[in-house]
């Protein structure tokens, strides 16, 4: 299973990088979200929206083994074991892998909780095989 985007239905109104945040840090914060929305205006005037394919290959170059599988077959970030080397981050080839020191103490990624898909207005997220 995955989380799948339809960037033509996205209003761009970061609904879904709000609850993203909640789920992985307990927080109300879009900059701590696992997905990425790339506004493209004026032309063509449409939101890009960035999602994990749960492709693994960041778990692949963890040196310290901190992105493991969770029960829903998605790969997470064990915080604890995350050093911030960020071996992960041009690994990822959607560009939904984040490293930053200043707002977290380890990586983070989409661990397909579900929440975003709960709260887009627009059916634009959804997660299928
Ligand atoms: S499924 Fe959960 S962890 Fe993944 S992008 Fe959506 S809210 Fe974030
Ligand atoms: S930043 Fe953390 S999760 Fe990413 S490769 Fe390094 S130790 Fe692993």
């Amino acid at each position: 299973m995955r989380l799948y985007a339809d960037s033509a239905k996205c209003s761009g109104c970061r609904a879904c990088m709000v609850a993203c945040s909640l789920n992985l840090f307990q927080e109300s914060n879009p900059k701590k979200a696992s997905l990425n929305l790339i506004p493209h205006f004026p032309a063509p005037g449409v939101y890009e929206m960035k999602v994990c394919t749960q492709c693994g290959d960041c778990a692949a170059v963890c040196p310290t083994e901190a992105i493991k599988l969770n029960e829903r077959g998605a790969y997470y970030v064990d915080f604890a074991e995350c050093n911030l080397c960020e071996a992960c981050v041009p690994e990822c080839p959607e560009d939904v892998m984040f490293v930053r020191a200043e707002l977290a103490n380890a990586a983070w990624k989409c661990d397909l909780c579900g929440d975003c898909v709960s709260v887009c207005g627009t059916s634009a997220l959804w997660i299928d095989n």
